[in-house]
C-alpha cells in the first residue's frame, strides 16, 4: 500500500520528479527528449463509424468536429503539406522547436483498410522533423492486424494511440450515442497494453446528467487502468448537434470556471500520479460555441488551477492508494 502523505510532498519535487503539483506532459516529453516536444495536426479524411452508419448515423451528440480543427488543416491537402505548414505556423509561435508528433485528430484516424493507414502514417514519419504519431480513434476502431503494425513502428517512433472513452458509465455512452460501451474501451486496452505503444484515455466532464461525485469516482476507476496518458475536458455545447438542439428545448446548467477547478482538484488528489495528464480544459472556437461562455482563455484556467492546488497544498495522487 502506498499512500502519499501531505507531509512528505510539501516540498521540492513531486514522484514525478518535477515541482509542479500534477504529472504534466510537457514535463514528461522534455525529461524523454530534452527539449519541448509539439503536437501538429492532421486531418486525414478519415470518417467515422458512428456517423457513416456502420455504428450509427449523426455521430456523438456533443460532436463537430470543426470545433477542434486548426486553420492550418484541410484533408484536401496532402499530410506532407498539412505538416510543413502547421510546423511553420508553431515554430513562429515557440523558439527552439525542433521535434514534433503528428497528431492524426479529427474523426477516427485507424477507420480505414490496413494500407490506407500505412500510407498516411509512413508520410507523416518521413519528415525530418517528425519523431512520432497521436492517433484519435474509437476504441471499437482497432484490431490486432492495425494494433500489429503500430507495434512495430513503436520500436521506432514516439507512437500513442488515444481512445476517446468520454465516460465510465454505460448509461452516459447510450445517451450520447458513441455506438459502443465501456467493456469496448477495456477490450482495446487489453489488445494494446504492454506493446510498446503509448495509450491515451480521452474523459468530458459536464454531462447535465451525471453528478460530481460520478466524476470523483472517475479517478479511482481509471487510475488501476493500463494507460499513460488522460486528456479530460469541460462538456461543450457547440453548434449543428444533437446536443445543441437539446440545449435550445431545454437548457441546462453547466459548472462555473471556479466549480470545474475545483472538481479537477479533487480529481487529481484521487488519480495515480503515474497517469502523465496531457490536458485538462478544452476550448472550442466561438464561431461554433453555444454554451457556456466562460470567458477565459485556457492559459488563465491552467493558472486557476496551479494557484488553488497551492493554495489547498494539495497535488495528484494525494488521496490515492495504490493497495
Ligand atoms: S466517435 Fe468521435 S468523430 Fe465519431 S461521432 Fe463521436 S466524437 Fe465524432
Amino acid at each position: 500500500m502506498n499512500v502519499h502523505s501531505a507531509d512528505s510532498q510539501t516540498t521540492d519535487r513531486f514522484p514525478w520528479g518535477t515541482t509542479h503539483r500534477y504529472n504534466r506532459y510537457t514535463d514528461y516529453q522534455r525529461k524523454l527528449y530534452g527539449q519541448r516536444v509539439q503536437k501538429v495536426t492532421v486531418d486525414a479524411g478519415f470518417t467515422c463509424p458512428n456517423r457513416d452508419g456502420s455504428k450509427g448515423f449523426g455521430g456523438c451528440i456533443y460532436c463537430n468536429n470543426e470545433s477542434f480543427n486548426p486553420g492550418y488543416n484541410n484533408a484536401t491537402k496532402s499530410i506532407t503539406r498539412q505538416i510543413e505548414e502547421g510546423i511553420e505556423f508553431l515554430k513562429r509561435r515557440y523558439k527552439n522547436l525542433h521535434k514534433f508528433i503528428v497528431y492524426f485528430q479529427p474523426y477516427s484516424n485507424t477507420y480505414a483498410p490496413l494500407d490506407t493507414l500505412k500510407r498516411y502514417y509512413e508520410e507523416a514519419l518521413s519528415h525530418p522533423e517528425v519523431i512520432g504519431l497521436t492517433i484519435g480513434t474509437r476504441p471499437d476502431c482497432v484490431d490486432e492486424a492495425k494494433i500489429a503494425y503500430l507495434e512495430c513502428l513503436a520500436r521506432e517512433f514516439d507512437i500513442t494511440v488515444e481512445y476517446g472513452l468520454e465516460s465510465v458509465s454505460d448509461a452516459t455512452l447510450k445517451r450520447i450515442n458513441r455506438g459502443h460501451d465501456v467493456q469496448c474501451y477495456l477490450d482495446a486496452l487489453e489488445m494494446t497494453k504492454g506493446r510498446g505503444i503509448k495509450i491515451c484515455t480521452h474523459i468530458i466532464f459536464g454531462f447535465p446528467w451525471e453528478k460530481k461525485e460520478q466524476w470523483l469516482q472517475t479517478a479511482n476507476w481509471l487510475s488501476d487502468k493500463p494507460f499513460d496518458f488522460l486528456k479530460v475536458h469541460q462538456l461543450h455545447v457547440v453548434k449543428e448537434t444533437a446536443l445543441e438542439r437539446l440545449y435550445r428545448k431545454k437548457p441546462f446548467d453547466f459548472m462555473t470556471p471556479d466549480e470545474y477547478i475545483d472538481l479537477i482538484v479533487r480529481f487529481l488528489e484521487r488519480l495515480n500520479p503515474r497517469i502523465v495528464i496531457q490536458r485538462l480544459f478544452g476550448e472550442a472556437p466561438p464561431r461554433t460555441l453555444v454554451a457556456p461562455h466562460w470567458g477565459v482563455r485556457n492559459t488563465h484556467l491552467i493558472q486557476m488551477l496551479e494557484k488553488e492546488l497551492q493554495k489547498r497544498n494539495t497535488y495528484q495522487g494525494k488521496y490515492f492508494s495504490d493497495s
